[in-house]
């Protein structure tokens, strides 16, 4: 197969797998200019699969950058109610959603953080049926990875532009499983071994999780007591299977978000807001954040905590072993749409409704009485190392443990 040939399928997986765009339904694709070919391919597959109309929103990182730099501080006061409406009216509508991501993991670095700030924030409220519709799977969402220079050289500096571009859209295409058998057939069969795991996890129900590692996390996480681990495909609340993110290797749940004690260590930098921020610490008390050090990006992970009280507080607990196609090859992708298919994470913010029996039908406040944790964001980062220990306590007292030098028992 040719670059090309593989561009197809690739884009192919994400309208039939990812999105699993239905007949008559409007598609929104978000795609980089610098990925104009791709995306037409997209474009085309999703026609091709009965779309009624498909919505391009072009970005481009660098005028993104620009807006930062020169744009003034009340700009990133509020969004613009046609550009809120971009997102939000599809999703009223039920469309499916598709977002391209891929961009330099530090396009943002030495810009004001007050902007960054008060952008999340803005966005975070303008987009908020957007949110919503997605968080709670009430429509079909896709996001998926293409390569770009600048993210291309933060993974391989020392490779001549063309070859660094290469070598990323061939760890794209692996961690896909795009290559020469079919891939959405491949796909089917990657879903059913993470339904079983799920299933394994659903029957043990566990009370909590106690992790332990040599690089100082030691950390008990209480689970919500209608936990539900999912993994792989989920369905629609209209009953259409679709995968949200490619690739994916973790199963995940809910956690009681007034439940969590200890310290847990950062096993990956993160690349959060164009920033990164990397060899840092959370400790936890009554399940919130009641200190934590970076060594780079520590104003970052301030505003991150600092965005809602639920940013303090988890929204996800997430396994992926340590041998995990991704994390077999030794790529550290600085996006976490990989590398928190590499290893064991956890996310800072909300939850997801799915994650807890009935909780599609739970009002806000029932869900946040009940655990589920409440936030404008929801941030996964890594604490899966090669020595992680994972414990799983029930009800009981008893103690099962589950994963072993990082690793699934
Ligand atoms: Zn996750
Ligand atoms: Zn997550």
């Amino acid at each position: 197969m040719n670059h090309y040939e593989k561009l197809k399928d690739y884009a192919r997986l994400i309208v039939q797998t990812g999105a699993n765009v239905q007949k008559n339904q409007e598609v929104v694709i978000s795609v980089s200019v610098i990925n104009y070919e791709f995306a037409r391919l997209i474009v085309k597959e999703a026609y091709e699969a009965g779309a009624k109309e498909v919505i391009v929103i072009w970005n481009d990182i660098e005028t993104s950058r620009m807006r930062y730099d020169y744009g003034q501080m009340e700009i990133f006061e509020s969004v613009p109610n046609w550009i809120a409406e971009s997102r939000n009216y599809y999703a009223l509508k039920k469309s499916a959603f598709i977002s391209i991501t891929g961009n330099d993991p530090e396009a943002f670095k030495g810009v004001d953080s007050e902007k960054l700030r008060l952008n999340a924030k803005a966005s975070h409220k303008a987009f908020e049926p957007y949110y919503r519709k997605t968080m709670s799977s009430e429509v079909q969402w896709c996001v998926a990875a293409a390569a770009e220079l600048k993210w291309a050289k933060k993974i391989y500096p020392e490779s001549q532009d063309e070859e660094a571009i290469k070598k990323l859209w061939q760890a794209i295409f692996s961690a896909v499983r795009i290559d020469e058998d079919d891939a959405v057939i491949k796909w089917r069969k990657h879903n059913d071994f993470l339904r079983e795991k799920c299933k394994l996890l659903n029957d043990y129900h566990f009370a909590k999780l106690h992790y332990k590692s040599e690089l100082g996390t030691d950390f008990i996480i209480g689970l919500h007591q209608d936990h539900v681990w999912e993994g792989g495909a989920e369905i629609s609340k209209d009953g259409i299977p679709f995968v949200a993110n490619l690739p994916t290797e973790e199963i995940f749940t809910c956690p009681n978000c007034y439940e969590a004690e200890g310290t847990v260590v950062s096993a990956m930098p993160l690349s959060y807001q164009g920033n990164i921020i990397n060899e840092f610490t959370l400790t936890f008390k009554e399940g919130k954040v009641v200190d934590y050090s970076a060594k780079t990006g520590l104003e970052i992970l301030k505003i991150l905590l600092d965005s809602d009280e639920g940013a303090k507080r988890l929204g996800e607990v997430a396994l992926v072993p340590y041998n995990s196609p991704i994390s077999n090859m030794g790529i550290l992708f600085y996006e976490t749409l990989f590398d928190e298919n590499a290893a064991c994470h956890l996310a800072l913010g909300e939850c997801y409704p799915t994650t807890i029996a009935g909780g599609d039908k739970m009002t806000k406040e029932e869900l946040t009485t009940s655990g589920g944790n409440s936030s404008q964001v929801h941030v996964d980062f890594m604490i899966g190392t090669a020595d992680l220990s994972i414990f799983g306590m029930t009800d009981d007292g008893k103690s099962i443990q589950i994963f072993e030098k990082g690793n699934w028992i």
